[in-house]
């Protein structure tokens, strides 16, 4: 009787293994500039088209393969920089698994060029789906130069899981910071499509992460070092005020390798308790050095997870100098020292009568005063919008509806909590959040200038200028158009730098940079899934960022303007982010809890 179990032919199991390490072309972009930096390669270029779908090529001068090496590289558990299982708890490389450039080229065309300092020619492998197809002389200067086509041309199922160029692109910048931030000492060079993306020459780290996010940087990070027997730390961490409402600038590196830790994450974020808005998340690129045999980086095969041997001290470290270099540098607010003594607490925060905390108001800014002339809706639209609105009430007499239909001008609103819009009807009371009914009304006015093309624009009194950062300044490309139509007048005055000249109405002044940093941090197209358009995003996060907050005291007459303009929608129910915007209570209700 023939056997059931037969061994995985060899390119079966790197198919396999290759889903594991290579999920994008950002899987592959880390992958080669790791063993890269791992060659001792003083410069390192990375050449992509179409975000990497159909090219992704890494060059450096480092030490080179000979003519075995370069047929060895390929095989899978082929490495050269662990013999024995001991070695793992002693790594100084990237790489160890030696099972990337296996994966890779199960699942693309991989031609690849190196040459050592010891050889005269350079040596050429073409792979194809596992298979060596082609191994010839060539003539390159010393290092290695290793290109990848057609990514998953044999997996149709993977390639098209992948998401728009502009998604991909953003991870592909994202692994190339990463590994660009671990090696201040090495120049990088980023070409996507032909343009140059980053020139990052050898340089310090403080000026390492100004030429990764924009020099604006420079100015706005505190230094914080720690020296214990346990571990070092050194980098930066990003001063509150600079705080981000997204996530992007965290980066923790451990012995140099960029490692993702909700654990360490937390440890830092404890030490800004205090200092941060509510929503804004800290900025930070810390380096930790330990001894390898005290961690463990072999948990994921992408190995950007990590065990710690003395988790709590570590955690320990870190809070306390990241505390203390934020004191240092009077970051933060002086303490008031007769009022509290607990040192872990920033401020006083347990022994104060809690006080509304300040509202920024711009006092020029007026959201409703609107150059549109407000349709007001007419006597059959507030009849359509109330029995909309009538959930589950009984059908209301022709009688009521009439009476009903003229309320809403004459009646008394009010505002409850800083936050609803309380509406007496008569049969009713309507209780609208001020936050998400604005936001339906903005988002619905720059959709619709989006859409005609035709945003109203206010001219600047004074022209804004912004630097971007080389990912920004993609993004802003991408979007460009889009800005224009929704009344922005922006011009590209030098490398990089914006001057915005006119700004969207219900646009203040003061909220331009914030919002197109907003706009700006890739949030609107990494979110993108297939059916939500960019247009959708774009007007979506402009409603978040300008639409009345809750907190805001709203005049009478405003609250009027709010529910005018609300009840002008074309959608009623729920605010731009699927969460309702108003709930209705019946007399009856109300008579029957107090009965
Ligand atoms: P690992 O990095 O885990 O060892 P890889 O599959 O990434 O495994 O690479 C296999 C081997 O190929 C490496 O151990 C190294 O010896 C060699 N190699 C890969 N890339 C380069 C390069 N750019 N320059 C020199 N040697 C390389
Ligand atoms: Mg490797």
């Amino acid at each position: 009787m023939s056997s059931r179990i037969a061994l995985l032919p060899d390119h079966v199991a790197n198919q396999i293994a290759a889903g594991e390490v290579i999920q994008r072309p950002a899987s592959v972009v880390k992958e080669l500039l790791e063993n890269a930096v791992d060659a001792q390669a003083q410069t390192i270029q990375l050449i992509i088209k179409n975000a990497g779908k159909t090219l992704i090529q890494v060059i450096d001068d480092g030490m080179g393969m000979n003519s075995t090496d370069i047929r060895l590289a390929f095989e899978r558990h082929a490495t050269s920089k662990i013999n024995v299982a001991e070695d793992l708890f002693a790594l100084n490389t990237k790489g160890f698994r030696g099972e990337a450039l296996a994966s890779i080229a199960a699942i693309a065309h991989v031609e690849t060029h190196t040459r050592t300092k010891a050889d005269e020619v350079s040596h050429c492998l073409k792979i194809e789906g596992s298979k060596v197809v082609d191994q010839t002389l060539s003539t390159q200067p010393k290092g290695t130069s290793i290109a990848v086509k057609s990514l998953f041309y044999n997996i149709p199922a993977r390639r098209n899981f992948l998401k728009s160029d502009t998604v991909e692109l953003r991870h592909v910048i994202d692994e190339f910071q990463r590994v660009a931030l671990a090696h201040p000492e090495i120049k990088f060079l980023f070409f996507n499509n032909g343009s140059e993306l980053f020139d990052l020459p050898p340089a310090v780290l403080r000026k390492r992460i100004s030429g990764a996010f924009g020099a604006k940087w420079d100015t706005n990070l505190v230094p914080t070092e720690e020296t214990t027997s346990l571990a070092t730390l050194t980098g930066f961490v990003l001063k509150p005020e600079f705080a981000k409402k997204t996530r992007g600038q965290q980066f923790f590196f451990v012995n140099n390798r960029f490692i993702k830790s909700p654990f360490l994450h937390h440890a830092v974020s404890s030490a800004f308790e205090g200092l941060l808005k509510p929503g804004y998340h800290p900025g930070y690129f810390l380096y930790l050095t330990v001894d390898p045999k005290t961690i463990d980086i072999n948990i994921h095969p992408t190995k950007n997870e990590i065990k710690f041997e003395e988790e709590q001290s570590v955690y320990a470290i870190l809070r306390s100098a990241v505390k203390h270099s934020l004191g240092v540098f009077q970051v933060v607010p002086t303490l008031d020292f007769e009022q509290n003594t607990a040192l872990d607490v920033p401020y006083a925060f347990k022994e104060k009568i809690p006080t509304p905390p300040p509202i920024e108001v711009d006092s020029s800014f007026n959201p409703f005063r609107s150059s549109a002339p407000i349709s007001k809706p007419k006597k059959e639209e507030w009849e359509g919008i109330l029995s909309g609105i009538q959930i589950d009430a009984p059908v209301l007499e022709k009688e009521t509806v009439e009476s009903l239909i003229d309320v809403p001008q004459t009646t008394r609103l009010f505002q409850l909590f800083h936050k609803y819009i309380v509406c007496p009807l008569q049969t009713r009371m309507l209780l609208i959040d001020q936050n998400r009914a604005h936001q339906r009304i903005l988002y619905e006015q720059f959709l619709s200038s989006i859409t005609a093309k035709k945003g109203v624009s206010q001219q600047l009194l004074f022209p804004l200028e912004m630097s971007l950062n080389p990912a920004q300044m993609l993004e802003y490309e991408q979007m460009n158009e889009i800005l224009e139509a929704l009344g922005f007048q922006i011009e590209l005055k030098k490398d990089q730098v914006l001057q915005v000249l006119g700004s969207p109405e219900h646009c203040p002044p003061t909220k331009i940079e914030p919002l197109l940093e907003n706009l700006l941090s890739g949030e609107s197209t990494d979110r993108s899934i297939a059916h939500f358009s960019q247009a959708d995003q774009i007007a979506k996060t402009m409603a978040k960022n300008l639409a009345i907050k809750t907190g805001e005291p709203l005049q009478v007459e405003e609250q009027q303007v709010l529910l005018d303009d609300f009840f002008g929608c074309k959608e009623t129910s729920v605010s731009p982010f699927n969460k309702p915007i108003f709930i209705t209570l019946e007399k009856r209700e109300i008579e029957q809890k107090l009965n």
